[in-house]
């Protein structure tokens, strides 16, 4: 089991994700007689069993869990929590723009996948592969559900006894939040800032078009937050916030400039396949690749350094 307290009183609680960061980190405090989770993990069997042996461990009912947050919509953190909320009765609150994405992505109407191969069509990307892509997207909805009731977040939150201000940092995902302590100086960040692994900053349909911006200015908003720790929600925690802010802009601006200099009448597909050809990827990896690459070539173009040449496929032109 991998279980570690943490200040508060609380609990920082790995549970197993079927992908290559292996654990999803997630929350959890006392408040009052009760607790308050953060985040879930991904719905599949391993992250079933890891909360029940963290139940049995902690000598804690399920049903004293009675409020549950969500960082942001991805499925290894909110997968798990309709499942969460059928075995605790939990309320659950997350950020109005990433609960509509839930439901753009996985509710019964979506027609995500559509608008997905419309997408990675325009990037030039060969047809058997998108259709791998759109197939391995679609596995994925059966570890999301039943999608969880939710409440969108206020500003502020009580657990441990103590207020935290909810910090939206647009960037990772549109509505992802963070929390944190003034008092402890504590930042509870979700994936939007990690120990090691670069937070993916992607493009995505029915979402924002300039992620990357948006991820640039969340990453200097919370270093006007005097923090002393980070609790992240892959790897190790974080000491030294503010040095490993500055290492995360210095790696996008290295990105964008290789990208500039790759955007030479290409397409995003084949930028990608030079920027990531030293890797064998998987459909799933590739549409992460894909809607990385976007993010930054749409930077590009949004600060005049590359222009964006015909539809289907859409070609990119550094601007000399
Ligand atoms: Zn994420
Ligand atoms: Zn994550």
């Amino acid at each position: 089991m991998n279980i570690e307290e943490i200040e508060s009183g609380g609990y920082r609680i790995g549970i197993p994700v079927p992908f290559p960061m292996k654990y999803v980190y997630c929350y959890l405090f006392p408040q009052n007689n009760d607790y308050v989770l953060i985040d879930v993990g991904f719905n599949y069997q391993a992250a079933r069993e890891a909360w029940e042996e963290v139940f049995t461990y902690l000598k804690i009912s399920p049903l004293q869990i009675k409020t549950i947050y969500l960082t942001h919509f991805h499925p290894d953190h909110s997968g798990l929590c309709g499942w969460m909320q059928q075995q605790t009765g939990a309320h659950v609150f997350m950020h109005e723009i990433d609960m509509q994405m839930m439901e753009r992505v996985w509710g019964d109407d979506s027609v995500q996948t559509t608008r997905m191969k419309e997408m990675i069509l325009d990037s030039g990307v060969p047809v058997p592969l998108s259709e791998a892509i759109i197939e391995h997207m679609e596995k994925i909805t059966k570890h999301v559900l039943p999608l969880p009731k939710m409440t969108p977040i206020g500003r502020q939150v009580e657990f441990s006894g103590k207020i935290w201000d909810v910090i939206h940092t647009p960037g990772h995902s549109a509505g992802h939040i963070c929390f944190y302590q003034k008092e402890d100086q504590i930042l509870i960040s979700g994936d939007h800032v990690l120990d090691k692994i670069t937070p993916n900053i992607s493009v995505w349909p029915g979402s924002s078009q300039e992620p990357l911006h948006e991820y640039i200015d969340s990453l200097l908003k919370i270093k006007q937050f005097p923090t002393k720790i980070v609790y992240s929600a892959h790897g190790k925690l974080i000491d030294d916030l503010n040095d490993r802010v500055d290492e995360l802009i210095l790696h996008h601006e290295e990105r964008l400039l290789k990208m500039e200099q790759l955007a030479n009448t290409k397409t995003a597909y084949e930028i990608a396949e030079v920027l990531f050809a030293h890797k064998d990827l998987s459909p799933h990896q590739w549409r992460f690749a894909i809607a990385e690459t976007l993010a930054h070539l749409y930077f590009l173009v949004q600060e005049n350094r590359v222009v964006k040449i015909g539809t289907k496929p859409v070609v990119y032109q550094k601007v000399i």
